[in-house]
């Protein structure tokens, strides 16, 4: 075990909720499909840190549990140096990892040398590639990455067959996937999903039909597996899943029709470092732009916006102490923020949750989370979880 870090504010990191995360996606794309229909294999997208929980841990945990569930999994990572800490990680040196976003052409040596799945997705990067694995030996996986309507990145459909004839024969490449991204999944309009899931389809089938198979076919993120059902259009989920923020318990939007029953992996406490009495009409924090309304208790939190408790959420943020809400009061700190909690009798040392759940006085469950941050920011999860900085320990248990 890792010796507990000496900083009172820590993210801990609960694997138990995110293997629940993973069987819950597993479960759902099942329940989806026929049930004589092949279980499609997991692509555990952990890029950027796994979302900012910690790469190796969630990525051996992830891999055990599809051990467990008898589930192909391998994982996905933004950029190729995202995979130097899985490489180097002991008990996983045979895990297959892909990088989801298209190469230069001079980062071939880095993907032999980490044997990294790559987006084929350009002519003279898939060249380059071809002859940087024959010099070292190695025969690189590639997925064929398609534009059906992301406008981010891969070849437009019209041009696959052509570029499938230019690139398949070059040596020591193997296009065992083809794949695409969707950018409407967990909108609740879903035609510009269904669009991108016929174009991404039409093309599959031409490609067969020019005599092309691939043995992963994969489109659906997060969303696309929560939208999957027996009536929806369960045939984006394809044989191969790309899930990332749900993984880490949460759903990536407010509009799905089916949100997933999902936990948040990641609590976030702290503890009260100092005290102050203060009476009415005192200023707090930078500006003064909090006046104490009455005589009241200022207690201080030793976290600040360059941990990710974004400054955005002056006014608006709130922490539980003892099971209760108490509202952050005045404009947050880089290292520090101040809490208002009234006539409380709190001493130093008592823990804060700023992101997590606690039971409140009436025996009701109180409960903070990356969501709320979001909707108070107007972003989205994602942005909070990977905004949380390396300052901020990672603790990792069950
Ligand atoms: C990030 C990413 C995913 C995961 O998306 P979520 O919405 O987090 O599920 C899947 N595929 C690609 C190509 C990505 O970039």
């Amino acid at each position: 075990m890792p010796a507990k870090p000496l900083r009172s504010t820590l993210a801990t990191i609960h694997l138990s909720r995110l293997r629940h995360n993973f069987r819950t996606l597993a479960e759902r794309a099942s329940a989806s499909l026929a049930s004589d229909a092949p279980r499609p294999a997991m692509m555990a997208v952990v890029k950027a840190d796994a979302y900012g929980h910690g790469i190796v841990p969630c990525a051996k945990a992830i891999l055990e549990e599809g051990k467990t569930l008898g589930i192909e999994t391998m994982l996905g990572v933004a950029f190729a140096a995202e995979a130097t800490p899985l490489r180097a990680a002991e008990d996983m040196p045979d895990t297959r990892i892909a990088v989801v976003t298209p190469p230069f052409a001079h980062g071939a040596a880095e993907y032999c040398r980490l044997n990294l799945e790559f987006c084929a997705a350009s002519r003279t990067t898939m060249q380059a590639f071809s002859a940087e694995a024959a010099k070292t030996g190695r025969v690189l996986n590639a997925h064929l990455t398609l534009d059906t309507g992301m406008r981010r990145d891969g070849i437009q459909p019209h041009e696959a067959l052509e570029f499938m004839r230019s690139v398949s024969t070059l040596p020591n490449i193997n296009i065992h996937g083809i794949c695409t991204h969707f950018a409407t999944a967990d909108e609740a309009d879903k035609s510009y999903y269904y669009k991108q899931v016929r174009i991404f389809t039409e093309s599959l089938n031409a490609l067969r039909d020019a005599g092309f198979s691939f043995r992963y076919i994969h489109a659906a993120n997060s969303g696309a597996i929560a939208e999957a059902s027996p009536q929806a259009n369960n045939s984006a989920l394809f044989t191969l899943l790309r899930p990332g923020i749900a993984l880490y318990g949460y759903n990536p939007s407010h509009e799905l029709l089916n949100p997933l029953a999902l936990q948040p992996v990641m609590s976030l406490t702290s503890s009260i470092i100092s005290l102050r009495r203060l009476p009415k009409g005192e200023a707090v924090s930078y500006g003064c732009r909090y006046i104490t309304p009455k005589e009241t208790t200022i207690a201080t939190i030793p976290i600040g916006y360059a941990d990710g408790f974004r400054r955005g959420l002056t006014g608006k943020a709130q922490v539980i102490i003892q099971g209760t809400f108490f509202p952050v009061v005045g404009t947050i700190c880089m290292d520090q923020c101040m809490v208002d909690i009234s006539d409380e009798q709190f001493r130093v040392g008592d823990e804060v949750i700023l992101l997590g759940a606690a039971q409140a006085p009436n025996g009701s469950e109180n409960r903070i989370t990356a969501d709320d941050w979001a909707t108070a920011l107007g972003t989205i999860p994602y942005e909070i979880c990977t905004g949380m900085t390396a300052r901020v320990p990672r603790l990792h248990e069950e």
